[in-house]
């Protein structure tokens, strides 16, 4: 039962993150990045909580079969909205009975077309108190490095994530691009008095067409990178589409290069339940136990 904050504790964490399945068709896309994905040997994996409340047996069955029967630790993600507090408590008794120690506490969004949030919890850091008073449990909370798209303002924003931060084990990011987002980020949360590890999360644009969706994500693409994907999208007329995935991983590469020589306690991959472009940033990185040079002391 290897707790993350322990595994923090000790060294770099190099993580990944997947989707509960909802069809057959995405079960067999799963099965397929896993088999790709755990030669890679990561730390930890999470399990997002994906739609709602309809996610409870979901995610719990991924993450409890993933403990059974891979090597893998995994996390589980679990959302505030729309359960009664009775029932995260439910929830996170039977992830304590599957022998799931990790725990990613969110806040969550309304479904789509409300406007408010309904459930017994409003915010993460209750849920994180929640599964304090359950006990047993290494906590992680969400963190946004460029403020919270809801957030009226940054300095507030800073203020909750610092308490939530203050009571939980680690932080995750928001996918963002630009290095100074997360120092700032860090920064802003060590002069609030708060230094436990914040995690920078990855994710490379593979699509020029996912530009909009990620900044109503609070992540902003700086233009000089929608210009090079654009670039390799315009001078490739064979593998257009190739050409832009491999400009997204040569600058998600970059980033993750200059987070690592900032100091950052790790890297959190947003697979999105595909294993090309972690496998090749991996690569790049010399991250890959099976051919590293110099493997990292975690493997
Ligand atoms: P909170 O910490 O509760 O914050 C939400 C907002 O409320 C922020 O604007 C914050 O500033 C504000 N706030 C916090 N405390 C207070 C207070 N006391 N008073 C007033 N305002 C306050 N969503 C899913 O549905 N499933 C997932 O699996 C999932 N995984 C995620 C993983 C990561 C790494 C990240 C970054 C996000 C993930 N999300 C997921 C999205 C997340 O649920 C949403 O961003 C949600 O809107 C906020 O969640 P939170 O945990 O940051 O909430």
């Amino acid at each position: 039962m290897t707790q993350i904050s322990e595994m923090l504790k000790k060294g770099r964490t190099f993580s990944f993150e997947f989707f509960p399945p909802k069809n057959d068709e995405e079960q067999a896309q799963l099965v397929r990045v896993l088999h790709d994905l755990v030669p890679l040997s990561p730390s930890f994996v999470s399990v997002t909580y994906r739609g709602g409340r309809s996610s409870r047996k979901r995610t719990h069955d991924l993450v409890a079969g993933l403990k059974q029967t891979t090597a893998l630790i995994p996390m589980a993600h679990l959302i505030c909205v729309d359960h009664t507090r009775l029932e995260l408590a439910e929830i996170l008794l039977d992830l304590r009975k599957a022998g799931v120690v990790n725990l990613m506490a969110l806040g969550g969004d309304p479904p789509k077309g409300e406007d408010q949030k309904y459930g017994e919890l409003t915010y993460a850091i209750e849920l994180v108190e929640l599964a304090q008073a359950i006990g047993g449990f290494s906590i992680g909370v969400a963190a946004q490095p460029q403020g919270h798209p809801d957030s009226s303002d940054m300095e507030s924003d800073r203020r909750h994530l610092a308490e939530k931060l203050r009571k939980a084990d680690f932080a995750i990011t928001q996918f963002f691009f630009e290095v100074d987002h997360y120092m700032a980020l860090v920064d802003d949360l060590s002069a609030l008095g708060v230094d436990k590890p914040v995690l920078p999360g990855i994710l490379p644009i593979e699509r020029l067409s996912s530009v909009g969706s990620i900044k109503t994500m609070g992540a902003s693409v700086p233009p000089k990178m929608i210009e090079k994907l654009e670039n390799a999208q315009n001078s490739s007329s064979k593998d257009p589409t190739g050409a832009v995935k491999r400009a997204g991983i040569e600058m998600a590469v970059e980033l993750c290069q200059k987070l690592l020589d900032k100091g950052c306690p790790g890297l959190h991959f947003y697979t999105l339940n595909r294993s090309t472009a972690t496998r090749e940033i991996y690569d790049a990185l010399n991250l890959n136990p099976a051919t590293s040079e110099t493997p990292n002391s975690n493997f």
